[in-house]
């Protein structure tokens, strides 16, 4: 591999048999197990540069992680064995992540249209209550799930 796959940066010179066998090398079942799959690409460093100043800082970033943990603390103190939203079980989804109908509408679509197995339905509902906490939102939008069902960028579409 050339490693310039998916790169704007330069050209990928890899026959699609050497890319296919790349990107096989992680399976498919393995891939089932992993919530969230990003395509990175490549960093210009100067647009890096200048897009830095004005996006989130480290301090901010970790505040709002610590707040949306805070959420999952009060929301599982009740609940059994189960501390925060990557623990959530099949039997939880109903309780624990509400949805608004928009987002339970794109919810379905997202299964009916690319998604094959319940475990990554789970990723999704699991991810998108995540993105709602860290937006502090108690219930789940439409949004929410759009984003979660877009980290699935590696599933197969029927
Ligand atoms: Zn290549």
């Amino acid at each position: 591999m050339c490693g310039y796959h998916g790169s704007s940066l330069k050209q990928c010179r890899c026959s699609p048999l050497q890319i296919e066998n790349y990107l096989g090398k992680i399976s498919g079942p393995l891939l089932d197990r992993i919530a969230i799959h990003v395509s990175v690409r490549p960093v210009d460093i100067d647009a890096w540069k200048s897009h830095r100043a004005s996006s989130m800082t480290g301090a901010a970033m970790r505040e709002m992680v610590v707040r949306a943990r805070k959420i999952q603390s009060r929301r599982f103190a009740e609940a059994n064995g189960v501390d925060c939203n990557a623990r959530i079980t099949a039997g939880m989804f109903a309780t624990y992540c509400a949805m608004e109908p928009a987002a339970e509408a794109l919810f379905v679509r997202a299964q009916k249209s690319l998604l094959v197995s319940a475990r990554a339905r789970g990723h999704i509902a699991r991810v998108a209550r995540t993105i709602a906490d860290l937006e502090g939102s108690e219930r789940i939008a439409e949004r929410h799930v759009a984003e979660a069902v877009g980290y699935r960028g590696r599933d197969s579409r029927a």
